[in-house]
């Protein structure tokens, strides 16, 4: 099922009511009370607790578990299902779902809030942590397009991170064994997106979940989807997540030796991209205009009429940028010759620009 960036609960109800009170329940409710849905699926002695959108607008490890989720469950899977028991809360922000937003309905990131759990979404991941003791978690993510796998390096189309327990950001048993698994997985992935992932950054915050479950001892994996140049929905991501989940049951299954170099040798996620950078272009600014500039453009996300519209924000101007684009255009020349004009925010609104600038999707 192609299913675009937009994921409210409304478009996900259908696939989650075709499980029964056996499989779903509900564990709790948001700040704007909806419902938080819980799936159990196996019945395997190995518990693993995984949760997608704790940042509303970040779908594609969603969207991948509807992939998952029904290959798990296909005859042909039973020794996993044997093995494993998952539990699996697709969206625990289905508000930030709902609007699109990182943040949950009070504005709080649910990923700063594992000490404090000052919101509903946060006790009700730390309460299901505490009753399943889990031997595995994962923490589901989508991460923005302006990160480059190591310096120079392509796009980080998929990013992974064993969360550091501890200032020292040492290597404890939990966190080696996410290491080793995150090399799994990448290791598998390697041939089809050669250099193209990167490891996060692992300074600590007590405050992530992540962090706060290792630091418990409990090995804990952070999956970021990343940007494949083009794939502004994130449907091949999507086909990598799902990949990049079933290679991760397999090494569990049936372990491959790894060593912790796999992991370590991974490139770290840099900041150097941006989607677009246009050339030719007459820039109207402060009321001074300069010609033959480049500008660098960044997708603004928008929620418009129940789908994501990709504005243009203009970041910055030159004559000669130093950052990277995933894609470069020279403007034409009947346009060379008018004046860009921006807003505050940098958003492009002059039509006949926002029409060849806008993503087309
Ligand atoms: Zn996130």
């Amino acid at each position: 099922m192609v299913c675009k960036r937009y994921l409210p609960p409304s478009r996900l109800e259908g696939f989650l009511n075709q499980f029964d009170a056996a499989v779903k329940s509900t564990v709790g409710y948001t700040v704007q009370n909806r419902p938080i849905d819980l799936l159990k699926i196996g019945s395997g002695d190995y518990q693993v607790l995984m949760w997608s959108q704790m940042h509303g607008n970040e779908s594609t490890t969603t969207k991948a578990l509807l992939d998952f989720i029904p290959w798990f469950l296909s005859e042909a899977q039973l020794k996993y299902q044997e093995a494993f028991t998952l539990h699996i809360i697709p969206q625990l922000n289905p508000d930030g779902s709902h609007l699109y937003t990182r943040a949950n309905a009070n504005g709080v990131d649910l990923n700063r809030d594992a000490i404090a759990l000052s919101q509903p979404e946060s006790s009700v991941l730390r309460g299901l942590y505490e009753s399943i003791k889990p031997d595995l978690c994962l923490n589901l993510h989508g991460q923005r397009t302006i990160y480059a796998a190591g310096n120079g390096g392509p796009s980080a189309s998929l990013s992974f991170l064993a969360p550091a327990a501890n200032e020292e950001r040492s290597l404890t048993d939990a966190r080696k064994e996410a290491m080793l698994l995150i090399s799994a997985i990448t290791q598998g992935l390697s041939g089809e997106l050669p250099d193209a992932i990167g490891r996060y950054d692992d300074s600590f915050n007590p405050n992530c979940v992540g962090d706060s479950f290792i630091q418990s001892e409990t090995p804990t994996l952070l999956f970021e989807a990343g940007h494949i140049p083009g794939d502004y929905q994130r449907e091949q991501t999507r086909a990598y997540i799902f990949k990049a989940y079933k290679l991760l049951f397999e090494q569990l299954l049936n372990p491959k030796h790894f060593e912790l170099d796999d992991y370590l040798n991974l490139p770290q996620n840099t900041v150097e991209f941006c989607d677009l950078i246009v050339s030719g272009v007459r820039i109207f600014d402060n009321g001074t205009q300069k010609e033959d500039q480049q500008i660098a453009v960044q997708y603004v996300e928008t929620l418009d009429n129940e789908e994501i519209v990709f504005l243009p924000q203009m970041l910055q101007y030159g004559y000669k940028l130093d950052i990277r684009a995933h894609k470069y255009l020279e403007l034409p020349t009947g346009l060379q010759s008018v004046p860009l004009i921006f807003d505050k925010e940098g958003l492009i609104k002059d039509s006949q620009f926002a029409d060849l600038l806008s993503l087309k999707s």
